[in-house]
């Protein structure tokens, strides 16, 4: 099973090398690293993965290495620079986009000065954000880290359910009109505690009629690829789903879970 959501130093916030990921598997390696424009995590600066630079490594590391070495990135959709985010995409090749939602312009959702707000207002705001960005882009796979602007609060699955089922049924339904599928991603799940709001979100997104999953670690340090793959696995079957999904060209393939 491919971990479909990893960082290396071609992420502003990461310094991890693919070797130290490929040594751990014989599997095919994603990294997807950060597009994030007007960066409020980095200065304001607009951070882009230096692509030329991206396949000439993969090339490199090919020689070496006998993985399917695979072309992700992770879009910080940020809606005044939806056009930006839009051109780079479309003018580079990449085997699996990712839909995230980090900032609102002035802070990442995980600063501190978002512990300051009234969280139901918090939360209706970040799932607005999200709703907006599912339904204007047609260039992403899979919908990451759905509870991204929760993670540093104590949001309840009661009060997810009171506050955002309506959202999020939005969300879902216009996710799967896209033919997102939808990430768990075990960095939300296991470390910061969200994993009682996946057992929500998971069923509400089946209704709307998805079924495409993704896994993944979302990891910065290497000692994270795969952390936590067994629950997070568990978790899927416990809700009937027998496969995630593994992007090639944007393309789903089924692999059993
Ligand atoms: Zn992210």
């Amino acid at each position: 099973m491919i971990d479909q959501h990893l960082h290396t130093y071609f992420s502003f916030d990461s310094d991890a090398q693919f070797e130290d990921y490929l040594r751990q598997t014989t599997t095919p390696l994603v990294t997807t690293d950060h597009l994030e424009l007007a960066n409020p995590d980095d200065a304001g600066r607009d951070d882009m993965p230096d692509y030329a630079a991206y396949v000439a490594k993969l090339d490199r590391l090919h020689q070496q290495y006998p993985n399917q070495l695979l072309r992700g990135v992770e879009v910080g959709y940020y809606a005044p620079r939806a056009a930006d985010l839009a051109a780079y995409v479309a003018a580079h090749d990449y085997d699996l986009v990712l839909l995230s939602v980090h900032h609102d312009g002035h802070h990442d959702y995980l600063d501190d000065s978002f512990k300051q707000a009234d969280l139901q207002a918090l939360v209706h705001t970040y799932y607005d954000k999200m709703l907006t960005a599912v339904q204007a882009v047609d260039y992403a796979d899979v919908l990451a880290h759905f509870d991204y602007g929760l993670r540093i609060h104590s949001v309840t699955p009661a009060q997810l359910i009171a506050w955002a089922k309506p959202q999020l049924t939005q969300i879902f339904a216009a996710a799967v009109a896209k033919g997102l599928a939808f990430e768990l991603n075990t960095k939300s799940m296991y470390i910061w505690g969200n994993a009682a709001l996946y057992d929500l979100a998971i069923p509400w997104y089946q209704a709307a009629g998805g079924t495409k999953f993704t896994i993944g670690s979302d990891a910065h340090v290497t000692t994270l690829y795969r952390d936590h793959f067994a629950e997070a696995s568990a978790q899927l079957q416990a809700h009937g789903v027998t496969h995630i999904v593994e992007y090639r060209h944007h393309q789903p393939t089924p692999c059993a879970l």
